[in-house]
């Protein structure tokens, strides 16, 4: 007699496109659908199937670590909301006029604005790990002492 598949209710939510690892405290797992009976990658399939139940098995993009999430209930939309360490259009614009800084023409903070809005979205730009936001004197404090 075979263990009946884990409920889904046993699972976390499923994370949306912006999911956190336990781990690295990265901002990226990659999404593979498992079915009911269905080994997780990080485990070694047996004759028996797997106890685990339909899910989502996440993998992190950066240190491989694997885990669980339910799957999304039928209708229901996943709005996932940027991480704290998402870049707003600000910042972006600010470290775009950083890095003009000392070409012949001037960044003007309006495209620099403009152009990190437009960037922002196509892209998903997060702050590195250990690297607070700029403070918003920092490309003024730069011009006043060059
Ligand atoms: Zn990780």
């Amino acid at each position: 007699m075979t263990t009946p598949p884990t409920p889904d209710a046993a699972l976390p939510p499923f994370s949306g496109d912006n999911p956190l690892c336990g781990k690295c405290s990265h901002v990226d797992a990659y999404t593979d659908y498992r079915a009911a009976g269905e080994y997780s990658s990080n485990e070694r399939p047996r004759s028996a199937p797997s106890p685990k139940g339909e899910r989502l098995e996440r993998t992190c993009g950066r240190c491989g670590f694997i885990w669980d999430e339910a799957l999304v209930p039928p209708g229901e939309l996943i709005d996932s909301p940027l991480p704290d360490t998402a870049v707003t259009v600000a910042e972006l614009a600010e470290a775009l006029q950083e890095s003009h800084a000392g070409w012949p023409l001037g960044l003007s903070p309006a495209c620099a604005e403009a152009a990190a809005e437009q960037l922002l979205d196509r892209l998903r730009v997060y702050h590195r790990t250990g690297t607070p936001a700029s403070p918003a004197t920092t490309l003024t404090d730069q011009k006043a002492t060059s």
